[in-house]
């Protein structure tokens, strides 16, 4: 705290995985001597940069550009960019640090990292959001590359944001590499990146729920955001068999009795990828729904009040807290599963687990979208583009062994069937090895 002051989001991410590594690293002299841990606590560079761009009335603005290479131990710096007025140090380290045994869990050679921007998209034209990512990537291009550091897409970067970015790159460097993940599939990208990270998430939760010979079947599902992540949720729960009442914004929720099916999925698609719109306007086209517009003055979102057995929290960080928690589990639920990065307060984690509500981090359950990235990687490497059904294919293999080394590690450590422990520590152990076996550096 003393080194890295204000930077909450940071710490809140630290304190987590040092709670649950503290037996390993107490049982195992190595860690300690070579203080692994101070060192994956400090990043390996952090860039900070001045951005600037004209708008649509020809006046300069300006912003701040970031990257944060955390820990490349055991492959390149991988992780994505969010473009959001929130963003700052903290919040990039938090997820730059989550992002390490993340990539770690998905056995793929990708090293941590994050990046982006303060700069808002919403409410900006086309013209205004392409001259801000190429300013963006002129500086950032100093610093990446497809074998030191590969950025892909968080909040507020999808195709639209990663092909500008990508054209820059390209007349920048004079090359074709494949340095940033998540480019449209006509140039350079993998078929399923799109759906990784929701699809990845209710596969995780489906193995979880299999473990106690139970699925997805006939379940309601509340899951929050209506961004890339929540879309794909929402799609996968459907396909197996579950009803999803909700949808969210930042500036409301949407609840529907009589669920969003495929066809109402697609007018949330419509309305949030192509028309940049507010989730309001479901509850406008669809009298089944209701919507509450957000208030800030409550201590608690009534998203998590209503009934249900399973949770996806998909927007942002710390969006459940303690009295969620409490709402959560006063209507039943059975399974919460991080789709965003740190969706759940610690206080929030704790009553939880403490009331046995099956719980996924989201370092394991939303590690499908980095998986697919690395996949995507693989591909532009060897210049070859798999199919939608050999991509997904792989997906499920890889979330599968994400959910059985959590399980592993958890029991090893005998933290019994706590998916939140066993993340952390087989996470670490990786990155802890790769770090001791190449010396102090
Ligand atoms: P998008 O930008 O596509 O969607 C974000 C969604 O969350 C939008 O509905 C947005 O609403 C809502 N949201 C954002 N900030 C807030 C807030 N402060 N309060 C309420 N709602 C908010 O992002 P993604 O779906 O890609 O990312 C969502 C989460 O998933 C993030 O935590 C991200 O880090 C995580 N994640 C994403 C991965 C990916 O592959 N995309 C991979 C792994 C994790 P609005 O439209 O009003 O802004």
């Amino acid at each position: 705290k003393q080194n890295n002051p204000g930077e909450t989001e940071f710490h809140q991410a630290v304190y987590e995985v040092y709670e649950s590594v503290l037996p390993v690293i107490e049982k195992h002299e190595e860690y300690r001597v070579n203080r692994v841990f101070d060192r994956m606590v400090e990043p390996e560079r952090v860039i900070s940069f001045r951005v600037t761009w004209v708008d649509d009335n020809g006046i300069p603005q300006v912003n701040r550009g970031y990257r944060v290479q955390m820990n490349s131990a055991i492959g390149p710096f991988k992780g994505g960019l969010r473009f959001h007025p929130s963003v700052n140090q903290s919040i990039l380290k938090f997820l730059g640090f989550e992002q390490i045994f993340k990539n770690a869990l998905t056995s793929l050679p990708l090293g941590g990292g994050k990046g982006g921007s303060n700069f808002d998209p919403k409410g900006k034209s086309d013209g205004e959001v392409m001259r801000f990512c190429q300013n963006f990537m002129l500086e950032l291009s100093k610093h990446i590359g497809h074998r030191i550091d590969i950025p892909a897409g968080d909040i507020g970067v999808g195709g639209r944001e990663i092909g500008y970015m990508y054209g820059m790159y390209r007349k920048i460097e004079n090359q074709f590499s494949g340095v940033l993940t998540g480019k449209g599939v006509k140039w350079g990208g993998s078929l399923i990146r799109p759906e990784a990270t929701g699809y990845g998430l209710i596969y995780f939760s489906q193995y979880m729920l299999e473990n106690i010979n139970d699925s997805l079947e006939g379940k309601t599902c509340i899951v929050s955001g209506s961004g890339n992540v929540a879309q794909y949720a929402i799609e996968k729960i459907t396909e197996l068999g579950g009803k999803v009442v909700t949808a969210s914004d930042s500036s409301g929720y949407i609840y529907d009795e009589a669920g969003i099916d495929a066809e109402k999925l697609e007018f949330i698609k419509d309305l949030k990828n192509e028309r940049r719109g507010r989730i309001a306007e479901y509850a406008d086209k669809y009298s089944s729904a209701t919507y509450t517009a957000t208030d800030r003055s409550l201590d608690y979102n009534p998203i998590w009040k209503h009934a249900a057995d399973c949770a996806f929290p998909c927007a942002t960080q710390n969006e459940l807290n303690e009295h969620d928690a409490n709402n959560l589990i006063q209507g039943n639920v059975k399974l919460v599963a991080e789709g965003a990065n740190m969706p759940c307060t610690p206080e929030a984690i704790n009553i939880l687990r403490d009331n046995g509500v099956m719980y996924a981090p989201g370092k394991a359950s939303n590690a499908g979208g980095v998986a697919t990235s690395g996949l995507e990687m693989v591909q532009n490497y060897s210049g070859s583009h798999w199919t939608s059904e050999e991509v997904d294919r792989r997906l499920q293999v890889i979330m599968k062994n994400i959910h059985d080394s959590c399980l592993h590690a958890a029991q090893k450590y005998k933290a019994n069937n706590d998916y939140m422990s066993g993340a952390n520590i087989a996470g670490f152990i990786k990155v802890a090895d790769s770090m001791i076996a190449q010396g102090l550096l």
